[in-house]
């Protein structure tokens, strides 16, 4: 009954619909693009969906990523925390895994067992190139999408047969331009997540054939819409995706200790080992250094204008700076 509409439509069918209930998708950030795709996979039926995110969520979230609302601002709860509420709510039988963290090569990699399709929810093309070596590796297609101002793109990377993001990388804009520097209209992200969503489905119900296999770009202010053939950019010499491979988004360290926030106005500092950290003790030791607050997955204390936020995987955000230096100095001020 639940999902009779779905089935009467014929390429999906009832079959489909079992193909749907059997596959796990991994959506790689929460944001915008995360909300809206994980709410239409999870109102589809999918079996399992694993969603991962660092922030957590704040005002300017709440005009574009739908599924957060005030009391969430209030709480500071992790986006995955509160996405996961929140799609338990919308359909009860997925099986819903949210990890609040920092997607890099080290942690994303054990999430990919039994995943059908990897969704591209980030904002920064150093996560995409990871994901992309993943995807690679353990052939498993994963469908971009990005949105800037009024501006968005999708396009679907299947491993064996298109080329990758790599071979794109003179045909897909790359600059510096993210929604915290130039804003973005809310009706891009729902059309980028729907395109991503319906790719996604003609995935898990083994429509392949049906996967559009050119990059989609539009803006909806200026009235454009483009679709660009890309399939002779698949480059045999491609280190991710061609003949001799090394994967060279998955070789090195991932050495970032500290990291600006593009147009945040904040640091993230990670500590050399992600572990778990006793936000109790924690909060007790800040207590009587300042003004604090806290929740179950972070605390956070005022340090003059700056704002420090620590999450339980040990990293911090500094919130008022966008000095590396100085948000280093303050994350040891209280750790270390
Ligand atoms: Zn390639």
């Amino acid at each position: 009954m639940r999902y009779s509409r779905q089935e009467l439509f014929t390429p999906i069918g009832k079959e489909g619909q079992k193909k749907i209930r059997d596959k796990h998708v991994l959506v790689v950030g929460a944001g915008a693009l995360g909300s809206a795709n994980a709410e239409m996979l999870v109102r589809a039926g999918i079996g399992k969906l694993t969603m991962v995110d660092r922030d957590y969520v704040d005002w300017t979230n709440l005009q574009r990523q739908q599924l957060y609302n005030e009391e969430n601002v209030v709480e500071q709860l992790p986006k995955a925390i509160a996405a996961e509420r929140r799609l338990r709510e919308i359909n009860s039988e997925v099986e819903i895994i949210s990890r609040v963290m920092d997607a890099d090569r080290v942690t994303l990699e054990p999430l990919l067992d039994n995943v059908s399709v990897i969704v591209d929810a980030t904002d920064n093309f150093d996560i995409r190139f990871i994901v992309n070596d993943l995807a690679q590796k353990h052939n498993i297609p994963w469908v971009f999408g990005s949105c800037v101002g009024s501006y968005g793109m999708n396009f679907t990377f299947m491993p064996g047969k298109t080329p990758c993001l790599q071979c794109l990388l003179k045909t897909i804009p790359m600059s510096g331009m993210t929604c915290d520097t130039v804003g973005i209209l809310s009706p891009v992200v729902q059309i980028v997540s729907s395109y991503q969503v319906a790719e996604t489905l003609k995935i898990l119900t083994e429509n392949a054939e049906a996967v559009r296999d050119t990059l989609l770009t539009f803006d909806v202010w200026k009235n454009d819409f483009f679709t660009m053939k890309v399939q002779n950019a698949k480059s045999n010499d491609c280190h991710s995706c061609g003949e001799v491979r090394t994967y060279p988004y998955l070789r090195y360290e991932n050495a970032t200790k500290a990291e600006v926030l593009c147009g945040r106005n904040t640091v993230q500092i990670r500590p050399k080992t992600i572990g778990k950290i006793n936000l109790d003790e924690l909060y007790y030791k800040l207590t009587k250094l300042g003004k604090c607050e806290r929740n179950p997955y972070l605390v956070s204390i005022m340090d003059g204008d700056l704002k420090v936020v620590f999450f339980y995987d040990g990293r911090a955000f500094i919130h008022g700076t966008n000095d590396m230096t100085k948000a280093k100095s303050v994350y040891y001020k209280y750790i270390g």
